[in-house]
């Protein structure tokens, strides 16, 4: 292992929040509906055989996504939440000495990631609009630059990489570089300018997508996502996968959720509409906010961040906060979106 006690040490710990009694989460960018009932009935009938360990390469879901995506099996590999995935794409691309790069602020998981493979992470800043700085990140390859994220839609700014941006990008980037698109949001993402990964992945031969069950397809709590990357990449994941990763519920719940992706696209849709409420009336009410293609807003509260999350808090409102920075509030509910404006409309 590569890594020092000591770095192990320097990293962040989760701490659980202070709960709040009756207070809405929206912090975690979930899908604010109940699970599907024909998702929940595959996994009840589970409850059969859950003391049998899940199918270890998880034939019936890799070969169902390679279905979906008109991609080969071989293409597909699949972990514990996507945010396993990204870990080990790293493990498989990058170790002491070697360069992970990605914008910032992204993905807050990036960095530590890196670090806990013993690499280095190199944090691009977005530009003054809250965009991917892609020059800024080209100028800043070097030798031992092994793997660039590039998340579209931004978490947690909700910007977005066109197209053209992405192929001017890819046309600088050596080969030799991994360039991972994390689509964790694209399906809230209607502009129709913006990245498709797919596109990229089938044209570049070092380009991977990375998606997840976790937000759209609502599976959170079952932790299943997933990568399609060129094949000597695909199988280095499953060389460096934790044995079992992926739960028996989760395989079939995803499979199901894949059935069932036009009853999702409805929920979806209905969140793309509370998006542009919340965003028309926070806008109406002084906020100046970019467009966000995410099933989240980003409200740029620099210093005051602490104080606006305090008083989100007192009104039961728990979004996520980075101090100093901004605070990302994810699409819920009519109901919770209702509640969350009630409660912004207090930090005036
Ligand atoms: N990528 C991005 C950009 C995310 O925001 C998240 C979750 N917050 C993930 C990946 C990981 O999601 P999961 O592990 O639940 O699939």
């Amino acid at each position: 292992m590569v890594y020092q006690r000591s770095a192990v040490e320097a990293l962040p710990a989760y701490v659980q929040g202070k709960s709040i009694p009756d207070a809405i989460k929206l912090s975690s960018n979930e899908n604010p509906y109940p699970p599907l009932e024909s998702v929940a009935e595959v996994v009840r009938e589970c409850a059969t055989s859950f003391h049998l360990y899940p199918d270890m390469s998880a034939a019936g879901l890799v070969a169902r996504l390679a279905e979906r995506w008109n991609v080969r099996p071989e293409e597909v590999a699949v972990g514990s939440g996507s945010v396993e995935v990204a870990s080990q794409l790293i493990h498989a691309s990058a170790g002491e000495g070697d360069e992970v790069m990605f914008a910032w602020r992204s993905f807050e998981a990036y960095p530590i990631l890196v670090q806990v493979a013993g690499a280095t992470p190199v944090p691009v800043p977005l530009t003054a609009d809250d965009r991917h700085d892609l020059d800024a990140m080209v100028a800043a390859i070097t030798d031992r630059t092994r793997l660039i994220f590039i998340c579209t839609p931004n978490n947690p700014t909700g910007s977005v990489v066109t197209r053209a941006e992405m192929q001017n990008f890819l046309d600088r980037v050596p080969k030799e570089v991994l360039v991972v698109i994390d689509e964790a949001y694209s399906h809230f993402d209607d502009d129709p300018e913006s990245v498709d990964g797919l596109e990229f992945f089938r044209s570049h031969p070092n380009v991977a997508v990375l998606h997840t069950f976790s937000k759209a397809y609502g599976l959170a709590g079952l932790r299943v996502g997933y990568a399609i990357a060129p094949e000597r990449v695909a199988t280095n994941l499953r060389r460096v996968a934790v044995p079992f990763g992926v739960s028996t519920l989760a395989q079939a719940a995803a499979i199901a959720s894949l059935d069932a992706e036009s009853e999702l696209q409805e929920r979806v849709d209905v969140i793309l509409g509370e998006r542009t409420r919340v965003v028309a009336k926070l806008r109406d009410s002084g906020w100046q906010l970019h467009d966000s293609l995410g099933n989240f807003v980003w409200l740029r509260t620099g210093s005051a961040t602490a104080e606006v999350d305090a008083i989100l808090r007192e009104h039961g409102v728990v979004a996520r906060a980075f101090l100093g920075d901004g605070i990302r509030v994810t699409i819920g509910s009519p109901e919770m979106n209702d509640r969350f404006l009630a409660a912004i409309g207090n930090t005036a």
